[in-house]
């Protein structure tokens, strides 16, 4: 006997939950490539991107995942030996930075650890000592998917308008658009990056960057933008088609106009409720249990946390034993612990990951965390008393009563 058959949950963060209105949108013939449909929905694909982004400005669209997106924004910012300073609070800045370092951009890190965000202070005090203003764009990520922490992206643009410093402000959204609050222009963000598989809900294969007039000029004498990753020709929404260097990613942008529509229904404000909530319900939930036992939320302060990932820490081996658990005998696939080390002496590790970020409703989020209780008792793992009862508080709370 098991348990885990029935419709499968992929609850890790990204890719994500695929809606079957994306699938179904996929499902098709190949169309027309020349004219058409497909060539006509372009540029209201790039106008309902920036609705996402808040932003009046650009959108290159690539052929790439998150990966590819990141080079991209490097390649049309930096030149060979131009100098970045990059704000790092998890695994994906530095990711970042590799691929920067790479090109041939001077990368200095600095690292806040893997339990905080940025410190605006510490981060005002490294501009006041670039006295010559060397560094030429800021890279940081708004949620690091491998810490859960959320970045205050406002207090960024803040610091260095305070500090009189002329740097590039890059942006990493990739984990988090469409499910924490992001506003590129009210906050002065010149670059953005994201991609399709998280709370855009598209199977992955399509990445974004977003970039200002500010941060085109920079690209006026950017050296490193090679022919494929130049944001300009791409950010022509009535050619950008033709653009794609090649055979355009044809059915990833139907299923993305599927995906566009269904955040266009909902509106976003009520997208981001959406997410606020439910990321409630599952730190009540995680905070019960630790009351009693080992499980805790990466991240404590609750103003610091993602709305669309959620990372634990819980004892080696702990970390494994329960996902493996999760998946044998719930049909649930819980996010490994990534970039943070715990391990037992067979490589098990203390940590794990919810992604609770697009196609989630508080069905999906509620079943999660009840396989999760099972998980703790089956595995004799000692918790808190009362962890489901508080995440359905919570959407009771939410839901409106009558
Ligand atoms: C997922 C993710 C990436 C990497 O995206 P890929 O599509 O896996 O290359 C980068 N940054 C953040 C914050 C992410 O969550």
């Amino acid at each position: 006997m098991t348990l885990s058959n029935g419709r499968h949950y992929l609850a890790i963060p990204g890719p994500s939950v695929i809606p079957d209105r994306v699938l179904n949108a996929m499902h098709r013939a190949a169309p027309n490539i020349y004219a058409g449909e497909l060539v006509d929905m372009m540029p209201g694909i790039v106008t309902d991107l920036k609705a996402i982004a808040r932003t009046r400005h650009h959108c290159a669209i690539y052929i790439a995942n998150g990966h590819g997106a990141w080079e991209a924004a490097v390649a049309n910012v930096f030149s060979r030996g131009d100098k970045a300073l990059v704000l790092a609070t998890g695994r994906f800045a530095h990711g970042w930075s590799d691929v920067a370092r790479k090109m041939g951009v001077d990368c200095e890190i600095i690292d806040y650890g893997k339990r905080a965000a940025i410190d605006m202070a510490h981060f005002a005090a490294a501009l006041a000592a670039d006295t010559d203003h060397r560094i030429k764009a800021v890279m940081a990520v708004q949620v690091d998917t491998s810490t859960s922490v959320r970045n205050d992206v406002a207090a960024l643009r803040a610091t260095l308008d305070a500090a009189g410093h002329p740097a590039i402000l890059m942006i990493d959204c990739i984990a988090c658009l469409a499910c924490d609050d992001f506003r590129m222009d009210d906050w002065g963000v010149d670059v953005m990056v994201a991609a399709c598989q998280k709370g855009l809900m598209v199977p992955p294969g399509l990445g974004f960057v977003f970039f200002n007039d500010r941060a085109d000029a920079v690209r006026e004498t950017a050296d490193l933008a090679s022919h494929y990753w130049d944001w300009r020709p791409r950010a022509e929404a009535q050619e950008l088609w033709q653009f794609f260097d090649g055979t355009a990613p044809t059915h990833h942008l139907y299923g993305l106009r599927a995906a566009l529509d269904m955040i266009a229904e909902e509106g976003l404000d009520n997208v981001h409720a959406r997410h606020a909530t439910l990321a409630r319900a599952i730190w009540a939930a995680f905070e019960t249990w630790n009351s009693a036992g080992p499980l805790e939320l990466n991240i404590t302060d609750p103003a610091l946390r993602s709305h669309a990932v959620t990372a634990l820490r819980i004892g080696a081996p702990h970390g494994d034993r329960l996902r493996e658990w999760t998946i044998a005998n719930a049909g649930v696939t819980l996010g490994i612990g990534l970039g943070m080390v715990d391990l037992d002496d067979r490589g098990a590790s203390g940590f794990f990951r919810v992604g609770h970020m697009g196609h989630v409703n508080a069905h999906m989020v509620l079943g999660v965390l009840g396989s999760i209780d099972a998980g703790l008792k089956s595995l004799g793992i000692p918790h808190g008393k009362g962890a489901l009862e508080a995440a359905s508080a919570v959407c009771a709370a939410a839901a409106p009563s009558g």
